[in-house]
């Protein structure tokens, strides 16, 4: 730490210049913030208690199997169509699933060419955290389902949707899930060994800890006394690293609304209304973030919110209270490292891409004096013989860059590709994320990789019309 160097994958990005020294309080999610699960287990057990709650229906779903490689975050389901799709910053559809199936590019054209994703409009639904996984995956094995005639056909893909979404929320608010885990969290919660000491420095260097979550009181306790307590000094739990800790905090309603505030008052999760300011050391349910700012005396811009939830925890966040926010995404380490190793292939694309475009350039040119040659005016014979040889050229470059550009297509992940890009262009995940979230990160320990102190700067970015930037003739 000392020496300054940080491994790329663990830096923070940072897309709107953030001070850390004036930050005076930083709230945190817990699930998959603070705590990250092991993704193949928490969100199989998710799933399997979700196609339970469908068999009970009587859906033949028993032979379906969680494969957590199907889907990732900053995918959109398609409820018109069945789909899940990845899209270009802009909303056109790059790549699309059909069920579980890869559509051919022709079934893709047809599907999407007229059509851009808009979140504004239902047929669409972000797929905004890590607990999305096992419902989009159970959602596209039951598209596959639907369509081999298995179940009922009247309720088309929206209606299938909604069936899933509330086996789905049974699952995450029965407690049998949740009592499972709690009980033993140490299959399902990835420990972090350097989550304790972060939060101390941040505690040290002056600034408030602020935990919202929506789990409720007994999980929340299980899993940070879990996480925490073992590596704090002194016999330290984690209640006393927090100055507040509000659970089932319902956001985003937590950031929008005005629910009432409760306090709770023993460990059996006894409540009882909240009347006064909110306390210093104090253990709430449900309450708002205006009354953060207010009782704790802390001004919009002085406080960092820190989640995982795409819409959830920023991006209401940045839209209502222009918090500063840092979203944590902790598939930027692979996404970060099998950039690096692919980059000798992309630099070589890259090479052979500048030539392509140089080679188009001659053949527009040669068209057009072809053109002119026809109406008289230049040489034909000439720029046709230039055509067949450019021609020829082309050919030979294209068979060079197609296992490049298919294997670009699929670094980090053989279905998808990066998270980040879409093609050439960035996501519309990347979109969302540079939109709301000031900085981003793949945990919170990296805050003490950088230090509370850090000075978060901005890059410069790049726009087509820059030097560097492109392949423009
Ligand atoms: P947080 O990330 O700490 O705010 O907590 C997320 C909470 O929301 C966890 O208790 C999850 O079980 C719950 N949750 C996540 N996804 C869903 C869902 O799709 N339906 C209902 N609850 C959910
Ligand atoms: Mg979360």
């Amino acid at each position: 730490m000392t020496d300054g160097s940080i491994p790329a994958e663990r830096r923070i990005f940072v897309n709107r210049t953030l001070n850390l020294r004036a930050i005076r309080a930083v709230g945190f999610d817990m699930d998959y913030t603070l705590v990250h699960y092991r993704v193949e287990e928490w969100e199989r057990r998710a799933y399997e208690h979700a196609r339970a709650h469908l068999a009970a229906r009587g859906w033949p779903v028993q032979d379906l199997r969680f494969d957590a490689e199907l889907v990732t975050v900053g995918l959109v389901l398609d409820l018109e169509l069945g789909n899940l799709i990845k899209a270009t910053r802009f909303g056109y559809v790059t790549r699309a699933e059909h069920g579980t199936r890869e559509l051919t590019f022709e079934q893709q054209r047809q599907a999407y060419s007229r059509v851009l994703v808009d979140l504004r409009e239902p047929r669409w639904l972000f797929l905004n955290t890590l607990f999305s996984l096992s419902e989009a995956t159970l959602f596209s094995q039951c598209v596959d389902l639907l369509d081999a005639g298995k179940l009922d056909p009247t309720l088309g893909y929206a209606g299938l949707y909604r069936v899933v979404k509330s086996a789905v929320d049974a699952t995450h608010m029965e407690g049998a899930l949740k009592a499972e885990i709690a009980e033993n969290p140490g299959p399902f919660v990835e420990l972090d060994p350097d989550l304790p000491r972060t939060l101390l420095d941040l505690k040290e260097a002056g600034k408030l800890l602020l935990l919202v979550t929506n789990s409720e009181w007994s999980y929340t306790r299980a899993i940070l006394s879990y996480a925490l307590d073992p590596a704090l000094p002194g016999g330290m739990s984690f209640r006393e690293l927090f100055d507040l800790v509000v659970v089932a905090a319902r956001k985003p309603e937590f950031f929008t609304g005005h629910s009432a505030l409760f306090e709770i008052v023993d460990d059996s999760g006894l409540l009882r209304p909240a009347l006064g300011p909110m306390r210093r050391g104090g253990l709430y349910l449900g309450g708002n973030a205006r009354s953060v700012e207010q009782d704790l005396g802390l001004a919009a811009e002085e406080i960092l919110y820190v989640g995982d939830h795409l819409y959830a925890d920023v991006h209401v966040t940045k839209d209502m209270l222009r918090w500063r926010t840092a979203l944590i995404l902790r598939e930027m380490e692979r996404e970060v490292k099998s950039s690096l190793q692919f980059r000798p292939a992309q630099d070589e694309l890259n090479r052979l891409m500048a030539q392509k475009v140089a080679l188009e350039h001659r053949t527009s040119l040669a068209r057009l004096e072809l053109q002119r040659g026809e109406h008289g005016a230049g040489d034909p014979e000439a720029a046709r013989a230039r055509l067949t040889e450019i021609r020829a050229q082309v050919v030979e470059l294209d068979q060079r860059i197609a296992p490049l550009a298919d294997a670009a297509g699929r670094v980090g992940n053989p279905h998808w590709g990066l998270l980040m890009r879409a093609g050439l262009d960035k996501s519309y995940l990347a979109r969302q994320v540079e939109r709301y979230a000031d900085i981003y990160t793949s945990r919170v320990s990296n805050f003490s990789l950088c230090s509370p102190h850090a000075y978060l700067r901005a890059p410069r970015v790049t726009l087509p019309h820059d030097p560097d930037a492109g392949w423009s003739p």
